[in-house]
């Protein structure tokens, strides 16, 4: 059985990220979407928020589960002996970070390969920090995140 890892921060989940996890989970077997619990970024929502977001989001995918996990990202997937960690590549602003990050996870775990998917056009330029950027000032985040976040993120931000 191919069991992937796809480790992120999700803070919150947006359609990019459901892109990647609808996408993942044709090429593996099971996919384990993984939420940091303590992120180095400070977080909006708290891990159990951002888990939350992300079963509620992603339920009509048959083929996943989401677990919290701290620590380093290799010993997660190993101990959930997943030997894939997925990543999703933005053009513009990710290859320098996910690629360093790769060799990082390749030097601690030969047996683990990161499998970077590259994102979809329409969400090449969004991100979590973005959204609530844009949130913050008032703009239309409506197309950028699914519906059932909107109102608990803004109430956050303001
Ligand atoms: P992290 O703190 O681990 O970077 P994020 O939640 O920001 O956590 O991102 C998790 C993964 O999802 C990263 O590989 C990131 O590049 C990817 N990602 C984030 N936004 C998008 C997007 N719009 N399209 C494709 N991949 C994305």
């Amino acid at each position: 059985m191919k069991k992937a890892l796809y480790p992120g921060t999700f803070d919150p989940i947006t359609n990019g990220h459901i892109d990647i996890i609808e996408r993942a989970s044709k090429i593996v077997d099971h996919l384990i979407v993984g939420v940091v619990e303590k992120s180095t970024k400070t977080t909006l929502f708290n891990v159990d928020e951002r888990i939350n977001f992300v079963l509620k989001t992603t339920k009509k995918i048959k083929n996943i589960s989401v677990i919290r996990y701290s620590g380093l990202t290799v010993n997660t997937a190993i101990k959930n002996d997943a030997k894939i960690i997925i990543r999703g590549l933005r053009i513009t602003s990710d290859y320098e970070y996910e690629s360093e990050m790769a060799l990082v996870n390749m030097t601690l775990s030969k047996n683990i390969e990161t499998l970077c998917l590259f994102s979809s056009l329409n969400y090449q330029i969004l991100s979590s920090s973005r959204v609530k950027e844009i949130g913050a000032l008032g703009g239309d985040i409506s197309k950028m995140i699914p519906k059932i976040i909107i109102k608990p993120l803004l109430e956050k931000i303001n």
